[in-house]
Parts: C-alpha cells; structure tokens; sequence
C-alpha cells in the first residue's frame, strides 16, 4: 500500500509536547448537565494526566428508539466543563450541521465515528465544512476492517486544510468478534503506524471491549505497541448510562485503571542501546536465513510436484499432510514454541506448496 503524504502542523493538540500519550476520558452520551459536569469535576480532579473530556452529543446508534443524544443543549454543558475544570472538549460530528454547531459552540477537537468514516461522501461534507478551520480531528477506524477507507478520510480533511489530525483504533466488526464487541486488529493499528508514522493514533479500548473487565489489557497492549494516547469512556455512575452502560468506568476506576498501565517509551531518553542494537542485528540475520531456508522448501515443493505429475498422482496426500503436521507441532512443542504459532504458519507454508504444485502439474510452470 503506498504511502499518503499528510501535510501537518509541526505542533498539534493531539501530540502532548512531553511525548507522555494523549488521555481522553468523558461520557459515552452527554445525558444531563449534572452529569456532565460531575464527571468531569472528578476526572479533572482525582486523574491525573486527563487533559481532553468526550462526550457524545449526537449519537449514531444500531437500532432506532434508544437514546440519540440531547444535541445541540449539550454544547452549552460541555462549554461548563472547558471554562471550569480547564479540560479541553471532544465531540462527534457526523454532519455539516453538527460541524457549525461545534464551531459556534467552541468546542475544541473534533472527531469522526467509526459509522461516519465508513461513507466518503459525509467525509468530504464534513471535510468541505471544515476549510479554513484550524482545529484539530480525530478519526475513527471505519466500522469494516479498511485501511485505505481509514486514510482515505484522513486524506480528505488534510486536502481541506485540516492539519492537526490523528486516528483513534476501536476495532472492527468483523464476522466473530468474541470476545470483544469490536475486534482489535492490532496489525492494522500497526499498519496504519508504518504508512503515515507522523499522525497521532490514539486507542478506544471501550469500544473494542464492549465490557470493563477486558479494558485494561487492551490499553496496555496499545501502549506496548507504542500507540499515542486513549480514549476511555467514563461516566458518573455507568449503571445507569443511556449507552454503552457495559464498557465505562467510574472517574475512580479510571484512575486505578491508568495506574496500573506501564507507559513505555518507543525511544527511551537519549541512552545508547547497544546491546539492542545487537540484538536487532542477529535477528534481522536470522530472518534472512529463514527466507533462504524457505526458498529451499519451496525449490523442492516443485521437484515434488513434478514428480507427481509424471506419476499421476494427487497433489493433497492428506495420510501425509496429517502426519507431517503432528511431527512438525511435536517438534514446535519440544522447542517450547506456541502451538497455534506453529500451526499457522506450517498452514500457510502448507498451502503455498500445494499452489505451487498445482500450478506444475497444470503445466502452468516448469518444475
Ligand atoms: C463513541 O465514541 O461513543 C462511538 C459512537 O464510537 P464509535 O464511532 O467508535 O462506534
Ligand atoms: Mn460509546
């Protein structure tokens, strides 16, 4: 996939200049104005390193008559919440419409939902609404695991003018999520590193988890994988919640939460990581040694193939596929490796043989 170029500030509200991760915490839905205001008081108070407070204003929902969101009379709450505790203020636009209330109502980032990215056409509205704006968006994974459609709205509000931008992951909806609400792709988190490393990208673990109990792992995975803030929904009393009930914490777990997250740097302060350096390079030299040594496999793959083919025989020869594979876990096994790791990738070697084979007694190449 080709890299986007992103044009950027060199200093963003989404990037905290001590290199710590950016902590957003806040409602699922803005619901009252007591607890709007509540909840930030004590995030504000009792967590430290908190500086953005979400609430959702509008809110897209699966199913029709569940709670949509006060709209526009919650601006004026969070505008509460900016002038007394100081937090800055997050919401989600979905339309032309909110983008001009959240303006008018100075509301200080933006951010895009996962239903809302799915669909280039409100992108570019909501891009197009945008220019000449200078405040900062974020946006949310598409709801279908699609790198290029994440990007692609990333690339639309840059094209606007919008030049302090950042992703925020919250999973996918994919086939089986179990047991998450929305899968974590981690690849993809870490894809969307490679290809644009300047943009922000912030973890929502409430909406991968679905559920409390699985929050903390996946934020300390996020920060393992060097990712640059979260977003985690907190709310007053989540018992009662008109949404998203099942995944928000209290401003008190929060805290607990946060503080049992080891926060690691990708490039920990000026040392000179020699022995890292060592390390790298007899991996990499191991690495080239395993695409030697598959490259022999797959040489003698098509020795086999053709062997077959002037024998008239099968490709699949399962009595052996099945025998080969218990060796080969045994010895993974023996070698303490992880049996799934090593079920996998004999999978994938596996098939890729059977390809090749294939492609010989078709006559398609020569052995
Ligand atoms: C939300 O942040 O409350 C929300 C609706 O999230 P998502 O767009 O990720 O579903
Ligand atoms: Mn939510």
């Amino acid at each position: 996939m080709s890299k986007p170029s992103i044009d950027l500030l060199p200093t963003s509200a989404l990037i905290n200049e001590d290199g710590s991760p950016l902590l957003i915490a806040g409602p699922c839905s803005a619901e009252s104005e007591e607890q709007v205001l509540q909840t930030a008081h004590l995030i504000k108070n009792n967590v430290p390193g908190v500086t953005v407070y979400r609430a959702g204003v509008w809110k897209p929902r699966t199913r029709p008559n569940s709670f949509e969101g006060v709209g526009i009379p919650a601006l004026k709450w969070l505008k509460r919440v900016k002038q007394e505790t100081g937090l800055k203020v997050a919401v989600e636009v979905a339309n032309t419409q909110h983008v001009y209330e959240s303006l008018k109502a100075g509301i200080d980032i933006l951010w895009i939902g996962a239903r809302t990215t799915v669909n280039p056409f409100t992108v570019q509205e909501i891009a197009d609404a945008l220019r000449g704006v200078d405040i900062p968006v974020l946006v949310k994974n598409p709801v279908n695991p699609d790198l290029q459609l994440w990007l692609g709205a990333i690339e639309r509000l840059n094209q606007a003018g919008i030049r302090q931008l950042g992703g925020i992951h919250r999973g996918f909806s994919t086939f089986d999520n179990a047991p998450y609400r929305n899968q974590p792709k981690w690849n993809s988190a870490i894809e969307f590193k490679r290809l644009v490393p300047e943009l922000p990208l912030i973890c929502d673990p409430s909406h991968i988890a679905g559920r409390r109990d699985l929050l903390q792992p996946i934020a300390q995975k996020a920060m393992d994988l060097a990712m640059d803030g979260l977003m985690i929904e907190t709310h007053i009393d989540p018992s009662v919640a008109l949404s998203d009930a099942s995944q928000q914490v209290t401003p008190a777990d929060l805290h607990k939460l946060l503080s049992s997250i080891r926060f690691t740097k990708e490039d920990a302060d000026g040392e000179d990581h020699h022995l890292l350096e060592d390390m790298r390079r007899n991996i990499d030299q191991v690495d080239k040694e395993l695409i030697e040594v598959l490259a022999r496999r797959t040489r003698l793959s098509r020795t086999i193939g053709q062997y077959k083919k002037d024998h008239n025989m099968t490709i699949l020869q399962v009595k052996r596929w099945d025998q080969m594979l218990e060796d080969i876990l045994n010895k993974g096994i023996n070698e303490g490796l992880d049996e799934k790791f090593v079920r996998a990738i004999f999978q994938t070697i596996h098939t890729n043989s059977i390809n090749i084979q294939t492609e010989i007694v078709n006559g398609k190449v020569e052995a």
